[in-house]
């Protein structure tokens, strides 16, 4: 049995118990859902990007383990407010953190509380349900404006 307290940290466990911007939108103009068929994880993402291209809200729903609820609630927190290209820089620097060489730096600054996820790197089978409510962020965030984009894991 997977112990997610031998594995998070405060701040990881808080997110799941109580997980941020966990809603639908009114009226998202980017949508995007995600599902990681090894675990059974399934996320739906929704956002508001205006014109200027920033992010202006963002929330999700769905239903999966312990991190990969927790991922989604602290990339909502990272992302609100951000322009599409920030999110991109930190989702870059996200997943680097999570499959990176030991050697390999990456950017704390920019990622935040984010860096809490990092004990995941040391669980394969477990990266994948930390990554795939950012896969689906980069789906909606590259994909069609107006089409809902479905990205799986597999
Ligand atoms: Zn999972």
């Amino acid at each position: 049995m997977f112990d997610i307290e031998d594995l998070y940290q405060d701040v990881v466990i808080d997110h799941n118990r109580r997980p941020r911007n966990f809603r639908e939108l009114d009226s998202p103009n980017r949508t995007a859902e995600g599902f990681n068929p090894l675990c059974g994880d399934q996320v739906y993402l929704y956002l508001h990007v205006d014109d200027s291209e920033i992010v202006r809200d963002i929330g999700f729903t769905g239903a999966g383990c312990a991190i990969s609820k927790a991922s989604a609630s602290m990339m909502t927190e990272a992302i609100m407010g951000k322009s599409v290209d920030e999110s991109e820089k930190i989702f870059d620097a996200f997943r680097h953190m999570l499959t990176r060489g030991p050697d390999e730096e990456f950017d704390y600054e920019l990622l935040g509380d984010l860096e809490f996820l990092e004990g995941v790197a040391k669980y394969p089978v477990r990266i994948k349900c930390a990554v795939l409510s950012w896969h689906a962020l980069n789906s909606a965030l590259n994909g069609n404006q107006a089409g809902e984009q479905t990205v799986s894991t597999e």
